[in-house]
């Protein structure tokens, strides 16, 4: 196997990380969360997750440097030509974009697509507070989570500009089953 990165792109609630960890099992991909790397940070107590802590539950990004640094340090940790990775959450910001960008043509890892899934703000709303009843996270209450949709509509929202003007962008639907938008994405993946 090969180099490869794949990037999931899309809203909060959009089914980015649930999707994501099938794709990987199915394509043999690692899936980086920096979510998922930050809540960790948190449950540990470590500084980044002090500090990380207050704009997770005001629903802000953290600072790019921060979010650079932990990519990097999980990428460089991987043995040459074995990197196949899929990044879920991240990028979130152009400056982002620019890093892994910069990242990758060092490594050598083809990026293979950018997917795109796409929900209406109501149906990731209703998702959510879902998501916050079954699942207890400090950041999904209704007021966090409106701001978590405007800092995307404000920060990761012209991404999808970047990555079009770039090529490997690909629009999926993310309304119904979970195996109907699978399957949407393999099909935009091949
Ligand atoms: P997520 O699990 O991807 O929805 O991320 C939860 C929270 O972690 C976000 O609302 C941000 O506060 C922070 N976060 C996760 N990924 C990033 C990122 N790439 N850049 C900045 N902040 C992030």
């Amino acid at each position: 196997m090969s180099n490869e990165a794949i990037i999931f792109l899309g809203p909060p609630g959009a089914g980015k990380g649930t999707q994501a960890s099938r794709l990987c099992k199915e394509r043999d991909l690692v899936q980086l969360s920096t979510g998922d790397m930050l809540r960790g940070h948190v449950k540990r107590e470590t500084e980044l997750g002090k500090a990380a802590k207050k704009l997770m539950d005001a629903g802000e990004l953290v600072s790019d440097d921060v979010i650079i640094g932990m990519v990097r340090a999980e990428l460089e940790q991987k043995e040459a030509g074995q990197i196949r990775m899929l990044f879920d959450g991240f990028p979130r910001t152009i400056a982002q974009a620019e890093a892994l960008g910069n990242l990758l043509a060092e490594l050598e890892v083809p990026l293979v697509g950018v997917l795109l899934l796409e929900v209406a703000e109501e149906e990731l709303v209703k998702r959510l507070l879902k998501r916050a009843q079954d699942q207890g996270r400090s950041d999904d209450n209704e007021e966090t989570i409106r701001n978590r949709m405007k800092v995307y509509r404000d920060q990761t929202e012209p991404l999808v500009d970047y990555y079009q003007d770039k090529g490997p962008l690909k629009k999926v639907d993310g309304l119904g089953t979970f195996d109907e938008v699978y399957t949407r994405l393999t099909q935009a993946l091949a």
